[in-house]
């Protein structure tokens, strides 16, 4: 008969030994390989409690950026979504009143903007056709979820909270040197 491989091996019909009748040794051969792994390093984390150090250029979830004095930089423009691969962002864009300078930076705003998250596949590409420097991805991670429409992120989740701000230079400077 033809062999595929070179792994095949002949089963032995040998027959035990006391040694190998009683199995003893094998048992605690194998004890032995299990204890010396309690004092190896290990290679796993108790993930969530610990996590490991995220490279400088993680793209995870989605903010999006306020300017210096706290207004909404995004535009509603729409190249983000024309950018994204996955079709994973949907926005409505309205016109700015006139007491609400404070709120947007342009007269343009986006009055909807999301992102579902179980389509989005983390590419950047969003960040990178921006033109307002207005949305950047971060080093968050979207958090587990039973259910599929808590994966769509609105403005309440994405915009970044004017008293907690998300430093997104590393990123910024990332997308400089790419650009
Ligand atoms: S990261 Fe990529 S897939 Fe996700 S929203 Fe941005 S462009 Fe779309
Ligand atoms: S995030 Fe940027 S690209 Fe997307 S709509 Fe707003 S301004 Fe335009």
């Amino acid at each position: 008969m033809q062999s595929l491989t070179n792994r095949s091996r002949v089963v032995s019909k040998k027959t035990m030994n006391f040694w190998e009748r009683i199995y003893l040794p094998a048992i605690f051969g194998g004890m032995w390989i299990t204890i010396k792994h309690f004092f190896k390093k290990k290679a796993t984390l108790r993930y969530p409690e610990e996590t490991r150090e995220f490279s400088k250029v993680y793209r995870g979830l989605h903010v999006l950026k306020r300017d210096e004095n706290g207004a909404e930089r995004c535009t509603a423009c729409g190249l983000c979504a024309v950018a994204c691969p996955a079709e994973a962002i949907t926005m409505v864009a309205a016109e700015r009143k006139k007491d609400e300078k404070g709120l947007y930076r342009e007269e343009k705003y986006a009055a909807i903007y999301e992102i579902n998250m179980l389509r989005c596949i983390f590419c950047g590409l969003c960040e990178e056709a921006c033109p307002k420097e207005a949305i950047f991805l971060t080093d968050r991670i979207t958090p587990s979820n039973f259910e599929r429409e808590n994966f769509i992120y609105g403005k309440d989740k994405l915009v970044e909270k004017i008293d907690q701000r998300i430093d997104v230079s590393g990123r910024q400077k990332h997308i400089t040197e790419k650009k």
